[in-house]
């Protein structure tokens, strides 16, 4: 799968301190989200979410729908 980019869905950015957003947290990322499906290569993984079923996602990375989990 290609990797996401930034603003793939739901305001997603590959580095989620440099989002900006309103509902960003410190230590909020891809790889402690309850849609984090596990690291594939290189710090890169899935996200169970159906708008990202199509990409790999950065375990740094961060979207308007994180969740705690992972
Ligand atoms: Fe990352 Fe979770 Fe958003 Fe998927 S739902 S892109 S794992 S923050």
């Amino acid at each position: 799968k290609p990797r996401a980019e930034d603003g793939h869905a739901l305001d997603y950015v590959n580095d989620g301190s440099t989002s900006g957003h309103e509902k960003y947290k410190d230590g909020n990322k891809c790889s402690n989200c309850a849609f984090w499906a596990g690291e594939v290569s290189g710090g890169w993984g899935g996200c169970r979410h159906p708008q990202f079923s199509d990409v790999l996602v950065n375990a740094d990375g961060w979207c308007n729908t994180w969740v705690p989990g992972g």
